[in-house]
């Protein structure tokens, strides 16, 4: 049976678009809630400025709170080595480095254009590598950029085929706001294999527009064993303008599970804590699982008659 990894990112990012603060004690009890369920590699947190993502201002403090667990690995996320090196003082198993395929949300979202993106990429793994730190690299606005439009499938190679050859060996390819296709989705990995044969590749999709388990779909036919999924379906882009959240990890496992993948995961537990998230964040979670529940493929069981009464 083939196993397809789930990287639950809720508590990244789900999490850094939700207006209402989550508490550092409800971040803490929603990773416990992963892990429980059985994501064995999860992003943790991220190492950004405080200013600018208000809600991984406690990057430290969730880490620190987290009991230890060697058969999980955590990530954190980080924009450059200051970042990188707060993920690594604070305990992550992994560090997520991002790249950009256009360069205005680069400029919006992390102050850099390609170019400088992956000098500062090449910092970082440098630095993993003398530290023995795990570094994978996501690629975002992989199918359109808010603010460039369009983002041709060699604009994605020419990033993957660089960070292939700082020696990364995890490319995550992620469709920041919801813009891909399936039929797009085989085009880029496509593309990307093309330049970089080797990566291990791993896709990130957002549901903006409705095409996101589709897309999932389209990932897995073309091979890629690793999807990126936030329980509940939680998420967004604090740059990226009516980002939406990720796929739902409940309704990709579902879809997994039912096409007769492996990943490992409880799916009930998956679901309990996608309703457990209603209390922190205020409003139900927008996930369908969370709502209809598991199809278990069982007829249903016809309920037994009443037994006549003597008169
Ligand atoms: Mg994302």
């Amino acid at each position: 049976m083939r196993k397809i990894e789930i990287i639950d990112v809720g508590p990244r990012d789900g999490l850094q678009n939700e207006k209402v603060l989550f508490s550092t004690q409800d971040k803490i009890s929603l990773i416990s809630k992963l892990e429980a369920a059985g994501i064995k590699r999860y992003e943790a947190t991220s190492f950004v400025h405080p200013k600018l993502v208000p809600q991984m201002a406690d990057a430290e403090d969730v880490m620190a709170g987290l009991a230890p667990n060697p058969d999980v690995t955590r990530i954190g996320l980080a924009l450059n080595v200051r970042g990188y090196a707060r993920a690594c003082d604070a305990g992550v198993d992994e560090v997520n480095g991002v790249l950009t395929a256009s360069d205005g949300f680069g400029v919006k979202n992390q102050g850099a254009d390609r170019n400088k993106q992956l000098d500062i990429l090449a910092e970082m793994a440098h630095a993993a590598r003398a530290d023995g730190m795990p570094l994978t690299v996501t690629i975002s606005t992989a199918f359109g950029c808010p603010f460039d439009g369009d983002v041709p499938p060699a604009d994605v190679a020419r990033m993957a085929k660089a960070a292939a050859e700082m020696g990364i060996v995890e490319i995550a390819i992620a469709d920041t706001i919801g813009a891909g296709t399936p039929w797009a989705v085989t085009e880029v990995i496509k593309a990307v294999r093309a330049v970089a044969p080797q990566a291990q590749l791993r896709a990130h999709f957002h549901d903006t527009r409705n095409t996101g388990l589709a897309n999932a779909y389209a990932a897995v036919e073309a091979g890629v064993d690793i999807l990126d999924a936030s329980v509940g379906g939680m998420g967004g882009c604090p740059f990226a303008p009516a980002a939406t959240g990720n796929i739902a990890t409940e309704d990709l496992v579902h879809m997994l599970h039912r096409a007769g993948f492996e990943t490992g995961l409880d799916l009930e537990a998956l679901i309990e804590t996608a309703h457990w998230l209603k209390t922190p964040l205020g409003r139900p979670v927008p996930s369908k699982l969370s709502k209809a529940g598991v199809f278990s493929g069982q007829a249903r069981v016809a309920p037994k008659a009443a037994p006549q009464t003597a008169q």
